[in-house]
């Protein structure tokens, strides 16, 4: 994986010089968070120090600086993702923004914002589909929204290879549908879904779609609008930004009909002590105090990605899967999740071939508790995440209550695979479980 200058990046990551357990750190959990440039860390303090001001308010010179910087920072990441400014819409993450928009529908459902949003509305008997894939964070909303509405959950399942039952799909998503939400990338299988598929079924029938991009923005090259859904969500923590600030992307027509979630402040034109009147989108979802600093800095951390350049960031994370994939494959004793090769024989079997994927695998040690797999690579300085990564029905559906679970990111090398492999290999006879 020579694609990139990983010496020049590596340098550019302060906590990747860190050891833990008197080990160099070979951190591989950036699936659940990313570590940050040292550019992302100055353009959060240099905000602070040199222009910090309430943002859309006051006339002075810093307040007008701050929101210049901040909608500069809307301009950038929205084009991160080939949208337009007032196409994004600042959340805290990823679960804020689905929650916006499954509590937003719930709006709309009972009366609120009507008749524009009256599309959107949600009648007893309609039906919201997601996958057997899905993050809690883009499956619990939903589950809320159909127990508020009167609404039916229904899911797509997946083939023993981990790649979405699109014959499925074809059949659920019918003229009672009127959301389909999934996640482009599953944080537990890594695999790329197949999203102009299920944006076109969606379309036919007239159904809202939402994508869950959390794990696709750090490493693929995205295009929301190209890819046709309707609304989607992604987290700056996991694409070297700062924590609390992610971005809702929508098409204008959806954002423009669909009612407010949180109201107050900053999201106004007219208020009365009976009645308001909202400003368009975005700002008619951004009620309150905005993560200002956070935004600027995750400006800085989509321009450090564009830096290198999105389709190297991609090539390089596909070789260190690939390796990783051969590794794991070879070591006796390992269940991948989402592989044909080793995938579970549990019905509805199919193959399909080998999908686009990420640097990320979640496995199954045999005769080991997940957790101790975590700490025996603790202890020689490997961090993975072990548990069920927030997808507890996906987990059930491969037959686990637990998996370990590598990630990388634009830093991780040949090396850090390589020291992991190694350490992992180690790991069944250590726990007298066979090697
Ligand atoms: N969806 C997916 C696929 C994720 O991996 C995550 C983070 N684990 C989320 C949603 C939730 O993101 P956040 O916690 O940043 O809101």
């Amino acid at each position: 994986a020579a694609v990139l200058d990983l010496a020049a990046i590596r340098a550019d990551f302060p906590l990747l010089g860190e050891k833990v357990n008197g080990q160099p750190l070979v951190y591989l959990d950036s699936g659940a968070t990313s570590q940050k440039p040292q550019a992302v860390l100055d353009a959060e303090i240099s905000f602070l120090t040199h222009a910090n001001s309430a943002v859309h308010r006051g006339a002075h010179t810093l307040a007008a600086e701050a929101t210049e910087l901040f909608e500069d920072a809307r301009l950038t990441v929205a084009g991160f993702v080939g949208a337009r400014p007032e196409q994004l819409v600042w959340t805290s993450g990823a679960t804020a923004g689905l929650n916006l928009v499954a509590y937003s529908i719930g709006n709309a459902s009972v009366g609120r914002g009507a008749p524009a949003s009256a599309g959107f509305a949600l009648r007893p008997g309609d039906e919201i589909v997601v996958t057997e894939t899905e993050h809690h964070a883009n499956l619990i909303p939903w589950q809320e929204l159909a127990a508020r509405t009167g609404a039916i959950l229904r899911h797509i399942p997946v083939h023993d290879d981990g790649t979405l039952d699109t014959d499925a799909a074809a059949a659920l998503i019918t003229e009672r549908t009127r959301v389909v939400a999934f996640t482009h990338v599953s944080n537990v299988l890594g695999i790329v879904n197949p999203v102009v598929e299920l944006v076109a079924l969606a379309r036919a029938v007239g159904a809202l779609t939402v994508l869950d991009a959390c794990q696709s923005a750090p490493h693929l090259p995205l295009d929301l609008p190209a890819l046709g859904v309707d609304l989607a969500v992604f987290s700056g923590h996991k694409m070297l930004g700062p924590y609390g600030i992610g971005g809702l992307y929508g098409r204008s027509e959806v954002l423009e009909a669909l009612p407010p979630f949180l109201t107050g402040g900053s999201m106004i034109t007219t208020v009365t002590l009976d009645e308001a009147q909202y400003l368009p989108p975005p700002q008619r979802f951004e009620a309150g105090t905005q993560p200002v600093s956070q935004a600027i800095a995750l400006a800085a951390a989509v321009r450090y990605l564009d830096g290198v350049g999105m389709d190297a960031v991609h090539a390089h994370e596909k070789a260190l899967e690939a390796r990783m994939g051969a590794g794991l494959r070879s070591i006796p004793g390992i269940r991948l999740l989402g592989d044909a090769a080793t995938g579970a024989a549990t019905g509805n079997g199919a193959a399909t071939g080998s999908p686009e994927r990420v640097g990320l695998w979640a496995f199954d040690v045999d005769g080991v508790h997940a957790h101790d797999v975590g700490q025996f690579l603790d202890a020689r300085g490997v961090a993975v995440r072990v548990g069920h990564h927030c997808a507890q029905p996906l987990h059930r559906r491969f037959g686990l209550t637990a998996s370990v679970r590598a990630s990388s990111a634009i830093y991780n090398t040949d090396a850090d695979v390589d020291t992991f492999l190694d350490a992992l290999s180690g790991v069944r006879s250590f726990f007298g479980a066979g090697s």
